[in-house]
């Protein structure tokens, strides 16, 4: 599931330029042929992991946000251009090369995250067309129980109902009457309400109140939780069909939670159980790890400890940038793809063109 961008309502000025000024070099450096010839020889060992999640658009999805989608037509043009560029690696693959001195320089991991259907039907045979590797990350409770997370309930209900149906359900329904009071402050604010609204029931909402009130109010709109994700999640024996294929299947926990917000024994579980349950299914270890939502303040020292005790290889954050040799193995970067990604953009963060330009240029992008 994608991360969620700071509260600020408006970027700085600072930041704009800042923005600006990436995307000109971004442009200008792709399309003179510079980052790609970067790409070539650079001798420096460089490792971008992108970050994707669903890679079509059936209609089962369209409740979906647009930053979790990247349509099967972009994500072919983006793998297209990738392979030709960048050695492709599992994320499992990639951070061994990395770590034991073993990538000679630029390369790129493909992870889809969450396990959604399109990723088997529609995200596999375009990898395996263009010969590249790729990793998916899969929320075993939804896979294996059809359990579907609050997230995916409260974006079912928006799409076919609106904001005003689910406030006016989620306040006859939930019992933690300060998140009420947020969300209702939140909805006069205005903006964009499906993102604030979000932000209340990601951070400050009662879990358990929020979990059962969001499942609820899908019900009463007319949803079917269940079916929905059996809908779009892959089912067990589709995640043996992809690891068959070659991909690497990679542990993102049972429930999809922020992991700093479970009490100590639901941290380990969900990293170690969701990990056995996969591998039950696989007969194989599972090596690495996403976090799920991923950003900083998502997770904690307490979710590290838990994945370098069960002996993964790597954890996945959703922190922007790219890997180095001394990056730490168990809180990589990765680099989040959806349909308005910038072809240019991601060529010239895995290449090393903004890192030359900062070098040599001394320009701030
Ligand atoms: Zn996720």
């Amino acid at each position: 599931m994608m991360n969620d961008r700071p509260a600020d309502r408006r970027k700085p000025l600072k930041h704009r330029v800042k923005i600006a000024l990436r995307g000109t070099v971004a442009n200008v450096s792709y399309y003179s042929g510079f980052s790609r010839m970067l790409a070539r020889r650079s001798r420096q060992p460089r490792l971008t992991i992108l970050a994707m999640h669903n890679v079509e658009s059936p209609p089962s999805t369209d409740f979906l946000p647009p930053d979790m989608k990247t349509p099967a037509a972009l994500f072919d043009r983006l793998v297209a251009i990738l392979t030709k560029t960048f050695p492709t690696f599992t994320v499992d693959g990639g951070v061994r090369a990395l770590r034991d001195g073993k990538l000679a320089g630029a390369a790129v991991a493909i992870s889809l995250d969450d396990g959604y259907k399109d990723n088997l039907k529609a995200g596999l045979p375009i990898l395996q067309k263009h010969g590249a590797k790729g990793t998916v990350y899969v929320e075993a409770g939804a896979v294996g129980e059809r359990k579907l997370s609050w997230t995916h309930c409260y974006f079912w209900v928006l799409h076919h109902k609106g904001f005003e149906f689910f406030i006016e359900h989620y306040k006859t329904l939930s019992k933690d009457a300060a998140a009420i009071a947020q969300l209702e402050a939140e909805a006069c604010a205005g903006g964009d309400l499906r993102y604030h609204l979000k932000r209340i029931l990601k951070y400050k909402a009662d879990i358990n109140d929020r979990d059962a009130t969001c499942e609820a109010v899908m019900r009463q709109a007319g949803g079917d939780p269940p079916a929905v994700a059996a809908q779009i999640y892959l089912s067990p024996d589709e995640v043996r069909e992809l690891d068959r294929a070659g991909i690497e299947i990679g542990g993102h926990t049972i429930s999809h939670p922020i992991l700093a917000r479970c009490a100590d024994s639901d941290v380990e579980r969900e990293i170690g159980d969701g990990r056995r349950r996969l591998e039950s299914w696989l007969g194989h270890p599972i090596t690495t790890f996403a976090y799920p939502w991923g950003r900083k303040w998502d997770y904690d020292d307490r979710a590290v400890g838990a994945l370098a005790r069960e002996g993964f290889v790597a954890g996945c954050s959703m922190d922007p940038g790219t890997n180095h040799p001394k990056s730490d193995t168990l809180q990589l970067r990765r680099y989040a793809v959806d349909s308005g990604v910038s072809i240019p953009d991601l060529v010239a963060e895995a290449s090393g063109t903004f890192d030359f330009v900062r070098k040599y240029l001394k320009l701030p992008v």
